[in-house]
């Protein structure tokens, strides 16, 4: 990084446990899985292994349960050279458990339940005052509590440190209020349409929606819509950022990868654009999908560089 600050994300840990099948069952029905694997996960966790792997100083403010995956999940961010002396483990709730599965074209569908990610709260946040203020940015996703999040920004805002939102995984009504302390907002086709509350199809419904966005306070919306590009929209102008054509044999934790690789990338980089970065993190995220796995799938900064990214 060209600060010696390190990324500080306020967020989730999650143990994955994936099941690999030819096709989604149905309600009431069970289909065999071809294969079975466990995994370490989060939006907040994936995030911050990425960007280590890239070389980012990572400090991840999390929290998981005082059992077996709680363990497995710190010692995991450990490993990828995450700083994990801010997660506290609960004597009250489970360690945050996604059950994914991955069909034959490589979709996916999740069930989190968020265990103690839930007990992250605003006083845990604000004894860490100190560290969110020294960061080199701050970011959150939304699989902890939404307050816990705002109380998060405010305090960065409140000491002028930049703050990335990624507004992941969304759901109707999502709260607009942290939109204002936010610098960066990413979301995916999905949290576009939640957070502006209609459909959109066409990529100008999107640009239309990512401009509204902005009206709520990012200087910055990047917008990524899988295989067809990411939208990078502030004042001045909207692009539109090509994706590499890749074979995807695993999208999960896809935007995991982009989120991670664009924050490192902002920090390093403050003086290129965010769209010239986010072609970038894309090429990085396009390497992840095509691997099975979140974590694991990621690339690091020498896989990067061989692809001559
Ligand atoms: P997920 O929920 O699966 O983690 P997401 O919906 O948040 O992902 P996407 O917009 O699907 O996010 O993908 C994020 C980035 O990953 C894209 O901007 C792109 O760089 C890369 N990506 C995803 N799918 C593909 C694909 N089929 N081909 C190439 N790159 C892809």
């Amino acid at each position: 990084m060209s600060s010696s600050k390190p990324l500080v994300i306020v967020g989730s840990i999650v143990q994955d446990c994936v099941s690999y099948t030819d096709r989604f069952p149905k309600p009431g029905e069970s289909v065999r899985g071809n294969d079975f694997k466990m995994g370490s996960g989060g939006k907040g966790a994936n995030q911050g292994v990425q960007a280590a792997k890239l070389g980012a100083l990572v400090t991840m403010i999390g929290r998981v349960g005082n059992d077996m995956f709680g363990d497995a999940n710190i010692s995991n961010l450990k490993k990828a050279g995450v700083n994990v002396e801010f997660i506290e483990k609960s004597e009250t709730a489970p360690t945050s458990v996604a059950c994914i599965t991955v069909d034959n074209k490589g979709e996916n569908s999740i069930v989190v339940t968020l265990g103690a990610n839930l007990e992250l709260n605003v006083e845990r946040v604000k004894e860490l005052e100190d560290v969110i203020a020294g960061a080199a940015m701050v970011m959150c996703q939304f699989e902890v509590n939404e307050e816990t999040n705002y109380a998060a920004f405010e305090i960065a805002h409140s000491h002028n440190v930049t703050t990335f939102y990624n507004a992941a995984p969304g759901k109707p009504g999502m709260d607009k209020e942290i939109l204002k302390f936010t610098d960066i907002l990413c979301t995916n086709e999905n949290e576009t349409e939640f957070l502006i509350g209609r459909q959109l199809s066409s990529i100008e419904d999107f640009k239309e929606a990512s401009r509204e966005l902005l009206q709520y306070g990012p200087k910055t919306i990047v917008c990524t819509l899988g295989a067809k590009g990411v939208l990078v929209t502030d004042k001045e102008s909207i692009e539109h950022v090509e994706v590499p054509r890749v074979k995807a044999i695993d999208t999960t934790g896809a935007g995991d990868s982009f989120c991670g690789s664009l924050t490192y990338l902002i920090t390093k980089y403050p003086n290129k654009s965010i769209a010239e970065l986010s072609r970038i993190a894309s090429k990085i995220a396009s390497m992840s999908v095509q691997k099975h796995g979140t974590q694991s799938s990621y690339p690091s900064i020498a896989e990067v560089r061989d692809n001559e990214i």
